[in-house]
Formats: C-alpha cells, sequence, structure tokens
C-alpha cells in the first residue's frame, strides 16, 4: 500500500533519503527505527506531503503520490491529485498539534467538516465514538491546555482516525510524554494495531511496544533501511553491526 522507490530526499547539501526503496503492505504493522537524523520523520513527512522530493516515485494504494500519470508519463503532481492522495492518510505527532482555541469535540470534527464535507451532526456522532475508543468520552468541551499529555495524544489520534485513512503514521508518539503518561497511549495504539485492515507506521523509541506490536521493524541509518525482520530477527539477532551497536545503546 506504500512503495517508495529510488527516493531522494535533500535539504540543501545534506542528503537524507538516499535512493531509498521500502514498502509497506495493505494491514502491516510496520515500526521505523534508528538514531536521530537518520530520516524517519522525513519519511513520515513525505507521505503526508509535508515535504517534496528530490527524486524517485512515492506510491500510495499503487498511485504515484507526488507524480501523477499523464499521457503514459509521470508529472508532478497538481494540488488535486495532492489532496486526493492525503486523505489516505493520518498522522500523529510527537508534539500533539492539536489547535488550541478548539474544544476537544472541535479539533476532531474541524477536518472532517471542513475536508470531508460532513454534517456538523455527523461529525460529531463520529467523534463521540472516537472519543470513546480513545477513553475521552467526558473530556468533549475541554481545551488542549487542560488536558494532560497523554490525554492530548488521545486526542491527536481521535482527531487522525475521524478522517478514515486507511493508512496511519506515528511520529515518536510517546516520546513527548511523561513516563507515567506513556502506557495509556501506547494502550490506545496496541488497540488499534489490531484492526485488521488499518495500516501502521510507527516511528519509535519504544522498542519493546513496537516488539509487541509490528508485523516488521526496519532499522533506518543515513537515509537508508540499514536492516529489516521480525521482531524477533531484528531484536534478538541482527545480523549488521550496525543495528546491533543501535540496540545497545537504547535498550
Ligand atoms: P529524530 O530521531 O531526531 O527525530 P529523524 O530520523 O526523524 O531524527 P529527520 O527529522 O527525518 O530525522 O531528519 C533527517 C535530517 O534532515 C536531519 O539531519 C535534519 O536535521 C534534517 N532536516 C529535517 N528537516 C529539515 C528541514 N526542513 N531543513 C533542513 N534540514 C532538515
Ligand atoms: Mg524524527
Amino acid at each position: 500500500i506504500i512503495r517508495f522507490d529510488k527516493v531522494v530526499k535533500r535539504f540543501g547539501d545534506l542528503t537524507v533519503l538516499d535512493e531509498l526503496d521500502f514498502e509497506v503492505k495493505k494491514g502491516e504493522k510496520v515500526s521505523i527505527i534508528g538514531p536521530s537524523g537518520s530520516g524517519k520523520s522525513t519519511v513520515l513527512r513525505i507521505l503526508m506531503t509535508l515535504e517534496g522530493i528530490d527524486g524517485g516515485v512515492v506510491y500510495v494504494d499503487g498511485e504515484p503520490l507526488w507524480h501523477e500519470l499523464r499521457e503514459g508519463a509521470l508529472l508532478p503532481a497538481g494540488e488535486g491529485h495532492l489532496r486526493r492522495m492525503r486523505s489516505k492518510l493520518g498522522m500523529v505527532f510527537q508534539q500533539f498539534n492539536l489547535f488550541p482555541h478548539m474544544t476537544v469535540m472541535r479539533n476532531i470534527t474541524e477536518a472532517p467538516v471542513k475536508v470531508l464535507g460532513l454534517s456538523r451532526k455527523d461529525a460529531h456522532l463520529r467523534a463521540e465514538e472516537l472519543l470513546d475508543l480513545v477513553g475521552l468520552a467526558d473530556q468533549a468541551k475541554k481545551f488542549p491546555h487542560q488536558l494532560s499529555g497523554g490525554q492530548q495524544q488521545r486526542v491527536g489520534i481521535a482527531r487522525a482516525l475521524a478522517m478514515r485513512p486507511s493508512i496511519l503514521l506515528f511520529d515518536e508518539p510517546t516520546s513527548a510524554l511523561d513516563p507515567e503518561l506513556v502506557g495509556e497511549v501506547l494502550t490506545v495504539i496496541g488497540r488499534l494495531a489490531e484492526e485488521h485492515d488499518l495500516t501502521m507506521l510507527l516511528v519509535t523509541h519504544e522498542m519493546r511496544f513496537a516488539r509487541e506490536i509490528s508485523d516488521r521493524v526496519c532499522f533506518f541509518d543515513r537515509g537508508q533501511i540499514r536492516e529489516e525482520g521480525t521482531p524477533e530477527e531484528l531484536f534478538t539477532d541482527p545480523s549488521e553491526d550496525r543495528t546491533r551497536e543501535f540496540l545497545k545503546a537504547i535498550l
């Protein structure tokens, strides 16, 4: 459902993704681990069309994301195509990125109403279900600053789900949280991981959690995948020295 085909991404002189080949199948739960600056967030940001690319092709759902097929050629995508492709994905950010001046309910219903054209009532009903799912049914009228970090992040997850994405991206969703709040967020993500249709791509430093929920773990280093495998393979018997060093430093 996601495929990076020799994708190059540069920031000035810095090559962040170096002909990256990467694939995620429909329904798969994949974790990305790796050192700081290795390009993990960049992969997610490219998928959300928050960053462009400098080479290669990204496919989502079999269609090029940053390009359109026109008259047999891959040409840069227009805004309409990007908007349609973007609607397939939802993202949960490290820093929650909630709208501070909107209630929890409004945070969740805003995009479905504005972008999907749902009625306020339908968006509201859907948001109530989602708040229930993330355990915040009684917090709809609060503003983000009235919630704990763990609660805010659970709103972030509900907000992403409100757009009914088939692919959900998480960028270190628990690393801004106090340790005692990490569990409640991981519980919600773990519950989502049991949904077979939902494709999940998770950047995380929570190795134990990655091990529990992932079908596959990819170790990123300097803009490429150095090693990938089942959690068992990668965590218990990594074949690359670089992976072993990284795991030793982090565990
Ligand atoms: P971390 O674990 O610290 O989040 P990461 O693997 O997510 O790291 P990225 O955020 O993808 O790393 O960044 C990869 C590299 O690209 C880093 O060296 C970063 O400084 C650089 N970079 C990212 N965004 C920009 C930008 N907008 N302008 C310039 N350089 C950038
Ligand atoms: Mg990052």
